[in-house]
């Protein structure tokens, strides 16, 4: 086993002792679930896949399929057209809550179901089949393999959605969706049923990690700034009335559903995804929280903790028949190259008078304006001969 999975491994059996909260019973199909399932998935930038515990057990998605499907309005629509009529603030509420924005009658945000159904009535179609076929496309490409509707949880959900089915009633009413109430709610009601396993999760969310290029098959999703757009929602809003808990404790955009899934993002490396049946009283699965606090804290995934990437730039120095080459790579923002002039100034003060140094950027991965811009001021200023190839 290798030395990751095996992490995993101990982290899945850490938590598999904790055995509180309870599976949601508001849907009938979904209380029928076994509670001791238990699983984890991890997906790297090269799109290995490891998995520990039940990770090809088969559960629904329910509401991680709401940052995928504001993934797809967003590339369609367009990010102004998608505020119109859905918010991004986080709500503070429970996910199904009655609420909407006095006035407009906007939604909070589009990982609350009243969002999410306005939402996935962005996406064109004529019927409720047209429509559903989009949206499980779309997410099957975030997956990277087909994906379908269990027809048995779309039945209860269906037979039992009557608030959801009210929420609905009211966006129409305000005009935040267009078309029969039935043609939205029966959409969402089938998003939430598609099948996927932890395994899935994980791809999906890598997917959302790498900038919406899904990192085991090379195929670009959705545009970057669209995956962008959706990571900064989800980490607002993702988890319900306990985003800013969450947000302090693990420090990643997430998303869960009742079904006891849960995945969170760690832009750049990693794709992460639980599943345990169990929920807390937010609707969120305890044993996932559990195992995503762990390996936040273990892998160092926390957002808002130093990440020395973006301040210590990757180069390497050369000598060639030119003279010298500092040669970068990986990411330059500000920070990075305030560090490349100092090492420069090291690199030309030591060099006999009048021979040149190169600083070739073309390998960085990244380069912000703002850096290139002042690195080439900050080289103009120095005594010596330094060539910026990029
Ligand atoms: N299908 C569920 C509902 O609409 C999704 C909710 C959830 O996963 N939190 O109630």
């Amino acid at each position: 086993m290798d030395p990751i999975t095996a992490l995993l491994h101990e982290a899945l059996e850490d938590v598999r002792p904790q055995t509180g909260g309870a599976t949601a019973d508001y849907i009938p199909q979904l209380a029928a679930a076994d509670p001791d399932r238990l699983a984890l998935a991890v997906v790297g930038p090269r799109g290995r896949v490891r998995a520990v515990g039940d990770a090809d057990h088969e559960f629904t998605i329910q509401s991680i399929s709401k940052p995928f499907v504001l993934a797809l309005a967003l590339a369609d629509r367009g990010r102004d057209e998608v505020m119109r009529r859905v918010g991004a603030e986080p709500s503070g509420e429970p996910f199904n809550a009655i609420s909407l924005e006095a006035g407009t009658g906007r939604p909070a945000n589009p990982m609350v179901n009243a969002g999410a159904i306005a939402t996935s009535g962005l996406i064109p179609g004529g019927g409720v089949d047209e429509r559903t076929a989009r949206i499980v496309d779309g997410l099957s490409a975030f997956a990277g393999r087909s994906l379908w509707v269990d027809e048995q949880v779309y039945a209860s959900e269906s037979a039992t959605g009557d608030r959801n089915r009210a929420l609905a009633h009211l966006l129409r009413s305000h005009g935040i969706i267009d078309g029969p109430v039935d043609t939205a709610v029966e959409t969402y009601f089938r998003q939430c049923s598609v099948l996927v396993t932890v395994r899935d999760l994980a791809v999906m969310s890598a997917t959302l990690a790498f900038g919406g290029v899904n990192p085991v098959n090379g195929d670009r999703v959705v545009p970057e700034p669209v995956a962008r757009d959706v990571l900064s929602i989800m980490t607002s809003c993702g988890m319900y009335d306990y985003s800013g808990e969450w947000l302090l404790r693990v420090g990643l955009p997430a998303k869960s559903g009742v079904s006891g899934g849960l995945l969170a993002v760690a832009p750049s490396q990693f794709g992460v995804a639980a599943f345990s049946p169990r929920l807390d009283e937010h609707g969120n699965s305890v044993r996932g929280i559990a195992l995503l606090e762990a390996l936040s804290e273990r892998f160092g995934m926390h957002l808002l903790e130093p990440h020395d990437s973006v301040a210590v730039p990757a180069f390497t120095v050369e000598d060639t028949d030119r003279g010298r080459v500092l040669r970068l790579s990986g990411e330059l923002g500000l920070a990075g190259m305030e560090r490349v002039v100092a090492v420069l100034r090291e690199v030309a003060e030591a060099m006999p008078d009048g021979a040149e140094v190169t600083v070739d950027a073309r390998a960085l991965g990244r380069a912000h304006d703002a850096a290139l811009v002042a690195l080439r001021t900050e080289f103009e200023q120095m005594p010596h001969s330094i060539r910026l190839a990029d």
